[in-house]
């Protein structure tokens, strides 16, 4: 079932909401999730609102620069990304498009990120990284 949840960063300037039916959570080998051990959900464009305007949020890109990776200036806490998308070759091989968020699940109020199955994503062995 479908709930409404709320998120934050640690300080509490980036707030957003999202709504999603959370049956897993992912983590993933990456460069850079390996560093940061984020637990990640994916959710569509249209489940996920903005409550700080995104020019507020500091932002990371890194490898093919179509992922960005949004933080707090203030706190440092990553709530959410906006993944890659895959290369020529990768569509090929039928990996497809997602133009949605993931989001950081340890951000959300009144959600038990050990409540759920935890899904390994090895977004080493792509060239664009996963979650
Ligand atoms: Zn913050």
């Amino acid at each position: 079932m479908m709930k409404t949840y709320t998120g934050s960063c640690h300080c509490g300037t980036v707030r957003f909401e999202i709504d999603a039916d959370i049956d897993h959570v992912r983590v993933c080998d990456c460069s850079i999730c390996s560093k940061r051990g984020a637990l990640i959900y994916r959710v569509a464009e249209g489940d996920f609102r903005l409550l700080t305007p995104l020019q507020e949020l500091s932002v990371y890109r890194w490898g093919l620069f179509t992922a960005a990776d949004y933080f707090c200036p203030v706190c440092g806490i990553l709530p959410f990304r906006k993944p890659s998308q895959p290369t020529a070759a990768e569509r090929e091989a039928g990996i497809r498009p997602f133009d949605g968020w993931a989001v950081n699940v340890r951000c959300l109020k009144d959600f038990d990120p050990f409540s759920v199955p935890v899904r390994q994503i090895h977004g080493s062995r792509l060239t664009i990284d996963s979650p």
